[in-house]
């Protein structure tokens, strides 16, 4: 069985950006990187063949991370992010039925970040922007990145959060560096960023706003009447929400399966989320994408429910034309 499907974690690598990706590998031996370095780069027949293979109609891509959330000269960063933006939407329009992007900015400047979103959902085609983390240090719900919000808001334009390394390194993971990564360390941070955004209340400032976290969404799912519970009686120090943390996470973050081939995280994201906030990812070339395409073809869920999480969800969310 192969049901047509849209794919939205799936990465891409530009010309010297490579420098930036090379601070992720950790203990990746170089054999790996390299392959992954080949996969990343191309556009053309090896992509698509592993597409082909799986059923995935279209790939929505997105720069292997972190980008220039680790660059530290600002005006740089700026200059550097619109640069792949164009280098992308090169690629993409020479197969758009194919492909789509998603735009690549530094928060640094969040004004410029904001109308650097505008120009690559407006000008360049793109269906939103992914973030790989922490920018010099700053989380994303930062004051200073409020106009960012405010413009993807408005732009409807989803913010895909993925993970990075986190900024400093807690004892928790002294001698053990098999935690440190995407066995384990990346889903706490990646899931910190969403939780520090529902709390400081920037989805009851933006309504519009959205965000995507991929790995079935960092546990979040699994944790929500906890949240809700704690929240209640937590030290919040000033901060206020009208409704409940769970209340914001169902209407505002989405989720896709990225990463993770498993029957009860996804009955778990499709119970806590609601069946219209799961999308397919295969987060290639970093997964196996025909174990993904297996995964979801095959998971005891009703063919609605599929068809959903396969195309229509991710046709919604990303605004896409097809
Ligand atoms: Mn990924």
């Amino acid at each position: 069985m192969s049901i047509k499907k849209i794919a939205l974690e799936e990465h891409f690598m530009a010309p010297d950006f490579t420098d930036y990706w090379a601070t992720t590998f950790g203990n990746i031996s170089p054999e790996l990187s390299d392959k992954a370095l080949g996969a990343l780069s191309d556009f053309g027949a090896r992509r698509l063949d592993d597409m082909d293979k799986n059923g995935i109609e279209i790939a929505i891509l997105g720069l292997a991370g972190p980008g220039v959330q680790a660059e530290k000269d600002t005006t740089l960063a700026v200059k550097r992010a619109r640069e792949v933006n164009d280098f992308l939407a090169a690629e993409v329009s020479k197969n758009t039925k194919r492909y789509g992007g998603l735009a690549h900015v530094a928060v640094q400047d969040a004004k410029a970040a904001a109308d650097e979103l505008e120009r690559c959902i407006t000008q360049l085609g793109f269906s939103g922007v992914m973030i790989n983390g922490a920018t010099n240090g700053m989380y994303l719900d930062d004051p200073s990145i409020e106009v960012f919000w405010e413009r993807a808001a408005a732009l409807k334009a989803p913010v895909y959060i993925h993970p990075n390394n986190p900024i400093d390194h807690p004892s928790m993971f002294n001698g053990h560096p098999e935690l440190w990564g995407p066995m384990w360390s990346w889903g706490v941070e990646t899931a910190t960023h969403a939780m520090r955004i529902v709390t400081s209340g920037i989805f009851e400032r933006y309504p519009d706003a959205k965000i995507i976290l991929g790995h079935m969404g960092e546990a979040i799912p699994f944790q929500l009447w906890r949240i809700d519970s704690r929240w209640a009686i937590a030290n919040r120090q000033g901060l206020t929400l009208k409704e409940p943390p769970s209340h914001y996470i169902r209407k505002n973050i989405m989720v896709t399966t990225s990463g993770v081939c498993s029957e009860e995280p996804l009955h778990c994201a499709l119970n806590a989320l609601g069946g219209d906030n799961v999308m397919f990812s295969a987060d290639y070339p970093f997964e196996r994408t025909a174990e993904a395409s297996h995964f979801i073809e095959n998971a005891k869920i009703d063919e609605a429910k599929r068809q959903k999480i396969c195309w229509d969800n991710a046709k919604r969310i990303l605004n896409l034309k097809v």
